[in-house]
């Protein structure tokens, strides 16, 4: 009895043009009549046939049917009527196509044409392409290409979608990605022994980080010992948000492209398939703060290139502060720069405490393959 499921995952190429004001127009007035049908839909009324008029004769067909034919594969306000939609999305509405030759999308000599009221060919920079011609030989299942319009700019995105039916590999090349731990992210690679630990840390937190480290070092301490209470817990937590602040975006996609890289290599050097675990920050002192929204995203973008290559991959919580023998509550027994152990106090299990999720880990495979344990 195992677990089968479908991953589906997303990659998407942006690329940015400058147009004429005729364009920008365009779309502008497509958005209107968008908006009008998308109101209509999620009112259950029907539209106005005047913007029904509008429609035929402004938009060629290709972005048309989209918003008008619900049998069309990209029908844009599929099951509107139960899920709210806020309403500056939906004034940004998108025109919407196949990404085909004889669509309103396509690619040629390097170039993205769009049909649009006119055509308009967007350069793709050479790297774009590169990655793109990869992605495409990834044979994705649905390609699509979106467009809009941000500050008086035309935007385009090309939208590549794979779904994969996945189930938990038996014998897997174990993979945890702890994003809990205060050194940033750290990844076990597990073959029936460890095989290797790595870590990642967010760019220009370098500060912030060994500061908040500290904190949580000094708090759980404090905890362990009796000597605070919840009060000043929750001060600790405050110091700990204020501490944090910066974006990171390409620091996610690099450093997942780099270990879903590193997975899949791994996983042929051993001829297995991987199973990758993955522990979601929940610590109350990061809540709210921009660093959590950047472990939180990165477990999306994780998720999302696992999902793309059809990598069996799952949400768990891998505790580090909870005895994976016996469920009591690990207690710090000495901590030197690099290290800390951390004890039971009960059954006297002992492990550094970035290895503690790796055993928590182990201690679900077997059920995941659906074996008693
Ligand atoms: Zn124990």
């Amino acid at each position: 009895m195992s677990q089968r499921k479908v991953e589906e995952g997303f990659r998407i190429l942006t690329l940015e043009a400058n147009v004429d004001r005729e364009v920008i127009e365009f779309i502008r007035q497509y958005q209107v009549l968008a908006s009008h049908l998308y109101w209509a839909k999620r009112l259950g009324i029907q539209p106005s046939d005047a913007v029904m008029q509008r429609v035929k004769e402004g938009i060629k067909s290709y972005w048309r049917w989209q918003i008008i034919n619900e049998k069309d594969p990209i029908y844009l306000f599929k099951g509107i009527e139960k899920t709210p939609m806020p309403y500056s999305v939906v004034l940004k509405l998108p025109l919407v196509d196949a990404l085909h030759e004889n669509k309103g999308a396509f690619i040629r000599d390097g170039k993205l044409v769009l049909r649009l009221n006119k055509k308009v060919e967007i350069t793709i920079p050479p790297r774009a392409l590169e990655w793109l011609n990869k992605r495409l030989a990834e044979k994705p299942d649905r390609k699509t290409v979106r467009v809009f319009e941000r500050g008086g700019k035309l935007v385009a995105q090309i939208v590549l979608h794979k779904k994969n039916e996945v189930v938990p590999p038996k014998n897997p090349l174990l993979v945890v990605v702890d994003l809990n731990s205060s050194h940033g992210i750290v990844v076990h690679y597990w073959d029936g022994k460890l095989i290797k630990t790595e870590k990642y840390r967010p760019p220009n937190r370098a500060g912030g980080w060994i500061t908040v480290k500290r904190l949580m070092e000094i708090r759980d301490n404090l905890y362990n010992q009796g000597c605070i209470t919840q009060a000043q817990i929750n001060k600790y937590s405050a110091i700990i948000r204020r501490t944090l602040s910066g974006s990171v975006k390409s620091w996610v996609q690099q450093t997942v492209d780099r270990i879903v890289m590193r997975v899949r290599r791994i996983a042929r050097r051993h001829g297995k398939d991987p199973l990758v675990l993955i522990d979601i920050p929940d610590d109350e002192g990061l809540r709210g703060t921009r660093l959590q929204r950047t472990l939180l995203s990165f477990a999306k973008h994780l998720e999302n290139i696992l999902s793309w290559y059809g990598i069996y991959w799952e949400e768990k919580r891998l505790y580090s502060t909870i005895c994976p023998n016996c469920g009591g509550k690990l207690r710090l027994r000495k901590a030197t720069r690099r290290m800390r152990i951390m004890e039971c106090p009960k059954c006297r299990f002992e492990g550094e405490r970035d290895i503690i999720p790796l055993h928590w880990a182990l201690k679900y495979l077997p059920a995941m393959n659906g074996e008693a344990s």
